[in-house]
């Protein structure tokens, strides 16, 4: 009988097994998983923690029992696979529940490991990084436990911010701390100017350029020469890819620890295939390399690694990601969409801006957004495009993210017949005002 294994059975591997199964009733399907939970919502968990989502069975979507009984998958948690040998087909298994290592063999293996949070290199039983939910778990009982009044937050991307909004909404005093003055890197620098605003708006302490010297128990001095106490430091200092386990092998990995794949999410070994975070992949638009580690590219990868193995074929191609994204922080949501910031050096590009209300301006809560377009300046094709405001950001970055699809130029954005009325947008959209300006 054919065997597939997949390592991880988080957002990319309980996905793409439970859709080979629906596509393959034949196949054994074996799925590893080194901790223990599969089928989390790591992107509810700042919600969580914060009381948005109050039902914790709302985070755990399945459990290995319900994957065994109704999709004939078996799932194995604390079980980490440690090394991989492409010559025998098969990876080395740890079982730590039992110490127990063993081999087993696959016909095709699906790595979706995806990252782990960077640790914190000062050590205190006070710090925590949050990544799933046995670490909110942990979170969640120390603030209990502990009656938690003041929390230290560090680093400012995504992740850390909504840890931030949620423990402010938690009636928690907290405090936001960046080693650079950088933040949220997925956005234009300057359009992250209505974080700051938010931040001062709610007296939240906020220091950029600074940094831990030390912790003695609940007493922090920074390298600023502050010192203050805090009951709990939530750190967020970037992720690194899972792939150490795989050093050994003979699978490539690029210089910072992630699979390239092509476009069938194939390695250079043969029927070894990876997908999620863990994937260097290419942007769609340009064609150039990248990483992206959101759960949309997980998902879609799944579905078609799935396609191509359960019909034996290269049916499915993949034609690349665009890093869309969105994080909201109080009243605003910012969102952005194509190649990064720092890579607009690559290319002769114009940047067009507009700022306008969302909905027409007589009706109530007219709210401005700002939409920032960057594209070619030989192709007029949408390189990268960012956006602020309090409503309707999502909108206009799915737009946005359809038009680059779409192969759509800047001058094209003029024709996009957006859903008008007053509630909703303007007969000029915002978007249509960007392909205006730019003629
Ligand atoms: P994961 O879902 O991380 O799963 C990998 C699994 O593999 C892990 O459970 C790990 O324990 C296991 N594993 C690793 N190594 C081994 C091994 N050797 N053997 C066995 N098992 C192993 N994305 C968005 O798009 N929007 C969001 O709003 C968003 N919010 C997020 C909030 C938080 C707090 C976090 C942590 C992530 C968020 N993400 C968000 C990112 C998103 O969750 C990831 O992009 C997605 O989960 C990637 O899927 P994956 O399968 O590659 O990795």
């Amino acid at each position: 009988m054919n065997k597939i294994i997949v390592i991880g059975a988080v957002a990319g591997g309980a996905t793409v097994a439970s859709q080979i199964r629906r596509l393959d009733s034949d196949s054994e399907i074996v799925v590893y998983e080194k901790d223990r939970d599969m089928s989390f919502a790591n992107c509810g968990l700042p919600y969580y923690l914060g009381n948005v989502v109050e039902d914790r069975d709302y985070m755990l979507s399945a459990t290995p029992e319900q994957f065994l009984d109704k999709k004939n998958i078996t799932v194995k948690t604390f079980h980490e696979a440690i090394a991989l040998n492409d010559q025998d087909k098969t990876i080395r298994v740890k079982n730590h529940q039992t110490g127990e290592i063993f081999e087993d063999h696959y016909d095709q293996l699906i790595l979706s490991p995806g990252c782990r949070a960077r640790q914190f290199p000062i050590e205190s039983d006070r710090v925590f990084t949050l990544r799933n939910l046995v670490d909110t778990d942990k979170i969640e009982d120390f603030i209990v436990q502990n009656n938690v009044q003041k929390a230290l937050v560090v680093g400012a991307g995504y992740i850390s911010l909504e840890i931030l909004e949620n423990l402010h909404n938690r009636n928690i005093e907290t405090t936001l701390i960046h080693r650079s003055d950088h933040i949220n890197k997925s956005m234009d620098k300057d359009l992250n100017q209505v974080i700051f605003d938010e931040l001062e708006k709610r007296q939240i302490n906020y220091r950029l350029d600074e940094e831990i010297k030390h912790i003695e128990n609940k007493t922090v001095t920074f390298k600023s020469g502050h010192v203050e106490d805090y009951d709990i430091i939530i750190t967020g200092i970037g992720i690194e890819p899972n792939s150490d386990w795989l050093q050994t092998s003979q699978l490539k990995l690029n210089d910072r620890g992630y699979i390239p794949v092509n476009e069938y999410f194939e390695t250079n070994l043969d029927d070894v295939y990876a997908i999620g975070d863990i994937i260097e992949t290419f942007y769609r638009h340009t064609q150039q390399p990248t990483t992206v580690t959101l759960a949309w590219g997980a998902h879609r990868a799944a579905s078609l690694v799935a396609e191509n193995i359960s019909s034996k074929s290269h049916m499915a191609k993949f034609k690349g990601l665009l890093g869309t994204n969105i994080v909201r922080f109080f009243d605003y949501a910012l969102g952005s969409v194509g190649i990064a910031e720092h890579e607009l050096e690559n290319y002769d590009y114009t940047v067009i801006e507009q700022t306008q209300k969302q909905h027409a301006g007589y009706y109530p809560d007219a709210q401005p957004i700002t939409l920032r377009v960057y594209f070619d300046n030989s192709t007029r094709k949408i390189l990268r495009a960012c956006a602020v405001g309090k409503d309707g950001v999502d909108k206009r970055i799915d737009i946005l993210s359809t038009a680059i699809i779409g192969d759509l130029t800047v001058d094209d954005l003029r024709d996009i017949e957006i859903a008008y009325a007053p509630p909703f947008s303007s007969p000029k959209d915002i978007v249509n005002m960007i392909g205006y300006k730019a003629q």
